[in-house]
């Protein structure tokens, strides 16, 4: 799912949570759902029938699955001359149906019959009303847990299954769901028409998808999976740049990934109302029509770059999320911080002049600042109710799970990190996985401690920030590295924080460190408080100690490496490189650690700075000092210097 708006403040979970009553007891396992629905857009209200099939662990008179809202009848369990009547008990507060049946089921394989009905809400979850153009729209939105408001079902990651899809609609609309049409006939009552989806792959419930309404659709081909841009039909012809996005990432996906696009056809659905910004579902993306739809004769960078990105991240989630689940929610940042740091490759790939390195630098700053906090969270959430489930679609794990893979990737190198993520999506294809699979398959891959250092920042809260001091001894030069929890914001005074139970946090820091002079980065894990690393050759003025700018981790360069490297950052940085750099001194600075003298001893080598990214970094910073840090004595020097630092650049924007 990609947010509209990440949340950019969590809040700490609650240390004692309700025990795991809210799970599925796991003794019935569903294997494949027959479902049918009968949409009625006029009085918003939807009727069903159910056939699971599921498989029993162990002998039973009870079978538990989630059902909010819904009016359950006839419910039989069991089939031809064994199946039996049960009986039905809700539980509104764990959303919950016990179907309970008088002779003990055995063990192994049985169904489970349900009738349905339900309201098309106006919640903008589970089985709901859009509106648009004067008419109504069916459309269904389930992450995290709202598949039970649109039918029973074991609605839990881990409880992947197949399902069949039928919907009966009014004969001028069209449905749209995770499987391809295989059939359309009229009827079954005069003006309506019944349309059949093939079954789909095995997935999560929360995947499922159905849209009902006069949509229209653009049509294209890729890698040989057609591909649709739908929209209401006025806005379909807002669909072409989405279309072209849309088949240039199929190509790209299907040439990363070992597992060629697994869902036989791509729909892509505009919405008129919907919540996130746009949600995964397997074969059938639903997406808010901003996001999605833009003029292509007049789209602004801007609105191209969404499209790209939003499509990017969704269509990444068909591998890491559709294909390949998270067994719980505690781990979903195996789905989005994997999408999150997927997206960017088929951008970078496609838009060179996008500078997608300078954004990445950004996500990787925006974590950083909220990881500061010490409200923070670790990524690796302790979750359990819809609630607390929901709260974790935050920038913890979407941009934070991207910026810690991205410093993974950059460590072991891209070709194997690509390597290792093939060798995890085909472990777990059609089914779950856990954080630390993850982790296995990189360090089996890389043959590196990369399972030491996951869990440090998975597991545990907040950011390392790494202090960086030069010697020459010998005519060597000694770098020594230390690191702390960072804890940021003006009046934090900076300290390092405490664990739990009082010890200090430590991390296992992949760093990469370049040198002035030098070509090639020194890579080493920082495990300890602290290290001192001796570098070949003569002694060097300065060195940066996140090469590439991939590292989660706050730097601070000494006043010495500072006043050295600025006169020489445009020439020997890379763009990303150099806001990683300034935004670090930024919150260095903020949180008490460093003074504004070093700040302006480093930005004064930003003088030429072309990159837009990079440069609106350091001016807004700048425009803060001069509004509201510097006083009547101080503003005028701070003027004249910022005149003098940006002439040369003014002179040439003429
Ligand atoms: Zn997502």
């Amino acid at each position: 799912m990609r947010l509209r708006v990440v949340a950019l403040v969590t809040v700490a979970l609650a240390a004692a949570l309700p025990s795991a009553a809210q799970q599925l007891p796991g003794i019935v396992r569903p294997e494949h759902y027959d479902l049918t629905f009968v949409v009625d857009l006029e009085r918003e209200r939807f009727d069903g029938t159910e056939t699971i099939r599921v498989q029993t662990s162990e002998p039973t008179t009870r079978v538990v699955l989630n059902a909010v809202d819904l009016q359950l009848r006839d419910v039989m369990i069991g089939s031809g001359a064994s199946a039996q009547k049960a009986a039905v008990t809700s539980d509104q507060s764990n959303q919950t149906a016990t179907l309970t049946v008088p002779k003990t089921l055995p063990k192994g394989a049985s169904e489970i019959h349900v009738r349905f009905s339900g309201v098309l809400n106006d919640q903008l979850r589970g089985f709901y009303i859009s509106k648009a153009n004067n008419r109504k729209y069916a459309v269904t939105q389930f992450e995290a847990t709202d598949a039970r408001r649109a039918f029973p079902c074991f609605d839990e990651p881990v409880y992947k299954a197949t399902f069949a899809l039928t919907v009966t609609l009014d004969r001028s609309d069209i449905a749209i769901s995770n499987g391809k049409v295989v059939s359309d006939t009229p009827g079954p009552r005069a003006g309506q028409h019944t349309m059949t989806f093939g079954t789909t792959a095995k997935m999560s419930s929360y995947l499922v998808a159905i849209a009902v309404g006069d949509f229209q659709c653009l049509n294209g081909r890729a890698e040989n999976v057609p591909v649709r841009i739908c929209a209401t039909p006025d806005k379909m012809a807002l669909g072409h740049i989405a279309l072209d996005d849309a088949l240039q990432i199929l190509e790209f996906y299907n040439g990363y990934y070992a597992i060629k696009y697994p869902f036989g056809k791509l729909d892509v659905v505009a919405v008129p109302d919907f919540a996130a910004g746009a949600m995964e579902n397997t074969g059938a993306i639903f997406y808010r029509e901003v996001d999605l739809l833009a003029d292509s004769t007049s789209a602004s960078l801007g609105a191209r770059k969404r499209i790209a990105g939003v499509l990017a991240h969704e269509m990444a989630h068909q591998w890491f999320g559709d294909l390949v689940t998270m067994q719980w929610w505690d781990d979903l940042w195996l789905n989005e911080g994997f999408a999150t740091w997927m997206a960017n490759k088929p951008l970078a790939a496609a838009h060179r002049d996008w500078n997608i390195g300078v954004d990445e630098a950004v996500e990787n700053q925006r974590a950083l600042d909220l990881d500061a906090l010490r409200s923070t969270r670790p990524i690796h959430a302790n979750v359990q109710t819809p609630s607390q489930i929901d709260e974790i679609f935050d920038a913890i794990t979407y941009e934070k799970g991207a910026s810690v893979l991205r410093m993974v990737e950059s460590y072991v190198g891209e070709a194997t990190f690509r390597r290792g993520v093939n060798a995890y999506l085909e472990a777990h294809a059609y089914g779950n996985a856990t954080s630390e699979d993850f982790w296995k398959a990189i360090a089996d891959t890389s043959g590196k401690p990369v399972e030491r250092i996951l869990p440090t920042f998975v597991n545990q809260p907040g950011v390392p920030v790494i202090d960086v001091s030069l010697a020459c001894t010998g005519n060597r030069t000694a770098v020594t590295l230390s690191q702390q929890r960072f804890l940021g914001g003006s009046g934090s005074g900076g300290s390092g924080g405490s664990g739990p139970e009082g010890t200090a946090e430590r991390w296992q820091v992949p760093i990469c460190i370049k040198a002035a002079g030098r070509s090639a980065p020194a890579c080493e894990v920082l495990s300890d408080t602290s290290r001192t690393i001796t570098l070949d050759g003569p002694c060097v003025p300065w060195v940066f100690a996140n090469a590439g700018a991939h590292g989660y981790y706050r730097t601070a360069h000494s006043s010495d490496i500072l006043r050295a490297i600025a006169p020489r950052v445009t020439a020997e940085l890379t763009p990303a490189e150099r806001l990683s750099l300034i935004g670090d001194e930024w919150a260095l600075v903020r949180a008490g650690r460093h003074s504004m003298a070093d700040y302006l001893t480093l930005v004064a080598g930003y003088g030429r700075e072309q990159s837009s990214g990079v440069l609106e970094e350091a001016t807004t910073r700048l425009r803060f000092v001069h509004d509201y840090l510097a006083t009547d004595a101080t503003r005028p020097p701070l003027e004249r210097f910022l005149r003098s630092l940006f002439r040369p650049l003014l002179g040439e924007v003429g």
